[in-house]
């Protein structure tokens, strides 16, 4: 799975992207991620990647032409780059955006299964000049009724998640929450831990192995 996130801020991606499981499937080339800085192509003389909101108001919006020329760049280039045996390549475009869709498991899950590329557009200060979402055709997609000051965090939420239904990623492939009856409710040894005079014990039937009652618990938890 290819990952491209257009940000301001590439380097905000290093240290989680960088480290334990996600680094694990960079390693392996399970996952591929690549960054693309507005503000190195963009044609204005100081650099600016954002201009005043038509129709006033507080805040700068991010100018598309920067964005336009890195999206068609992404495309048509990685387009021409062969993947392995015969698949084709299929990308997806998503905005990152509080007013979007809501995204989910089941989301993660039916994008992995059917593109090869995602490209993350991610949105600082007021937002996206609009014609960006017209012009790429993307998905508008918000990860929670809260707002962030950057769409990064919300790519790296997704990515995190969309990486664990790549095939191989997790490993063991009963890792998947979906695929097994799991529960929140997880407890590991000693069966007893005592805290401030108090004994906290693990429920007595998961110490007993019996596999039914145990699955039966989990749905309960
Ligand atoms: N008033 C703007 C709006 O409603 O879009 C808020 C912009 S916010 C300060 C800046 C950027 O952060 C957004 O363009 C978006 O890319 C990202 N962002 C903020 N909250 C988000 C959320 N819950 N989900 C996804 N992206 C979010």
């Amino acid at each position: 799975m290819n990952f491209h996130v257009i940000t301001l801020f590439p380097n905000l991606f290093d240290s989680y992207l960088n480290d334990s499981m996600l680094k694990k499937a960079r390693d392996k080339d399970l996952i591929n991620i690549q960054f693309y800085n507005p503000r190195a192509v963009t044609k204005n003389k100081h650099k600016k990647v954002d201009d005043i909101p038509y129709g006033g108001g507080p805040g700068m919006v991010m100018m598309a032409e920067p964005i336009i020329d890195l999206w068609s760049t992404i495309t048509k280039k990685t387009m021409r780059e062969k993947l392995p045996l015969t698949k084709k390549r299929k990308f997806k475009t998503i905005v990152l955006s509080p007013g979007g869709e809501k995204f989910t498991t089941a989301y993660a899950k039916s994008s992995v299964l059917e593109y090869t590329d995602i490209i993350f557009i991610c949105g600082r200060y007021e937002g996206i000049d609009a014609r960006v979402a017209d012009i790429t055709g993307a998905e508008l997609i918000s990860i929670g009724d809260y707002v962030l000051t950057g769409g990064e965090l919300a790519a790296m939420v997704m990515i995190d998640s969309l990486s664990r239904q790549v095939d191989g990623v997790l490993g063991n492939k009963h890792s998947l929450e979906e695929e097994r009856i799991s529960s929140h409710e997880m407890y590991t040894r000693p069966a007893e831990y005592s805290y401030k005079g108090k004994t906290y014990s693990v429920p007595s039937v998961l110490t007993e192995g019996n596999h039914k009652l145990i699955d039966e618990w989990r749905k309960k938890h």
